[in-house]
């Protein structure tokens, strides 16, 4: 199939080039977000290969299937970018890679928590410096520590076992209970139980209308003083404002990021020539005891090579009319909770 890869990046154009060694299409890869405004770039492609930014209406979906697409294959989990019922009604089917590194994200929570506790970065610029004096740099052992993990999907699961490989109890919330986690030593319990206990909280659910603004002031107040509080889940779990708050008072001790509710505008591009124009995320850069990385726990090479693969396995199903167990409907949308 003749594809056009919008967004794409070099790592994207690595990995999908090799990995098309084994499927044989025509990727051509532009740097342009796709949308409405550029759609007709898409001119004379079957299909569309989309990222996270992309925006992917009705008005976009439109002028695609007037340029001949008939598919757009989405090279991330989450379709919320995709007005759905628009593309059915133009009879363009919409595919997705619905798990690609579950591990390499929880190992990123993890790296957030052991560089925090230790202050690896400050750490690192003062050696460099010269400067070997250990004061600010005290840390605790994780060992016999209380991890409060909130959502155990494929994500929480993996993060929950690397924490009890380092001697930590773990208590967990799900709506939805793995029967084989509680099994295995994971403690299943009430939000408000697992915010009073735990030292570290880790988030791994989605964002939906339910989880929006989960960490708020009321959430914060039933932490524990000095708490550590993880999100390589979705920004907009936690509202910034009261975070930034508890962070000046001391209430959380620690701050890792790999997400932030308005990461649009920042991430996945270099703006370091340009005034940054967001005050909340200026004021989240001058605590030492806040660590934000720029969306960047998924990115693994085993992850971008099970992009590159399953996407291009779904373009070839939808070209040869395969049933294709990746192809995204309105009606899933309808039967599992969407995120925002
Ligand atoms: P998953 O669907 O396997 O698991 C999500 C879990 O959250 C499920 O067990 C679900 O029951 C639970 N859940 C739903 N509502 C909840 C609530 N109100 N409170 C607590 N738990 C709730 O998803 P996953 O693959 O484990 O991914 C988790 C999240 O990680 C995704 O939603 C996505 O936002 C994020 N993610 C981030 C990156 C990154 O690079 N930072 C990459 C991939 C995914």
């Amino acid at each position: 199939m003749r594809v056009a890869v919008f967004g794409a990046r070099s790592y994207d154009k690595e990995f999908f080039s090799a990995e098309n060694q084994n499927f044989g299409h025509e990727l051509v890869f532009l740097e342009a977000h796709l949308n409405a405004t550029n759609a007709t770039l898409a001119a004379g492609f079957e299909g569309v290969c989309a990222f996270v930014n992309d925006a992917l209406d009705g008005e976009c979906l439109a002028k695609l299937s007037d340029s001949g697409v008939r598919v757009v294959a989405l090279r991330c989990a989450g379709f919320n970018n995709v007005d759905l019922e628009a593309a059915e009604s133009l009879g363009i089917s919409v595919v997705r890679v619905p798990e690609y590194s579950p591990h390499g994200v929880a190992e990123h929570a993890v790296a957030l928590i052991l560089a925090l506790n230790r202050k690896i970065h400050k750490a690192y610029n003062r050696v460099r410096e010269g400067n070997f004096l250990l004061e600010g740099l005290l840390g605790f052992n994780l060992n016999t520590k209380v991890v409060g993990v909130i959502g155990t999907g494929k994500i929480g699961l993996a993060f929950c076992e690397i924490m009890k490989g380092f001697g930590c109890s773990i208590l967990a919330y799900d709506p939805y209970p793995n029967e084989t986690l509680a099994a295995n030593g994971i403690q299943y319990t009430d939000l408000e139980d697992l915010l009073k206990k735990s030292d570290i909280v880790s988030l791994h659910c989605p964002l939906t209308p339910e989880t929006y603004h989960l960490i708020d002031d009321e959430a914060i107040s039933k932490m524990k003083d000095g708490v550590m509080l993880i999100n390589t889940s979705r920004g907009a779990l936690v509202d910034t404002s009261s975070v930034i708050k508890n962070l000046k008072s001391g209430k959380i001790g620690y701050l890792g990021l790999d997400v932030y509710e308005e990461e649009g505008d920042l991430f996945f591009e270099d703006i370091s020539n340009r005034i940054l124009e967001d005050d909340t995320f200026a004021r989240l850069l001058t605590f030492s005891n806040v660590l934000i990385t720029g969306h960047q726990a998924f990115f693994t090479s085993d992850a971008l090579k099970n992009i590159a693969t399953t996407t291009l396995q779904n373009l070839t199903d939808i070209d040869q009319g395969n049933a294709c167990p990746n192809r995204v409907t309105s009606d899933l949308v309808k039967t599992t909770q969407k995120e925002k």
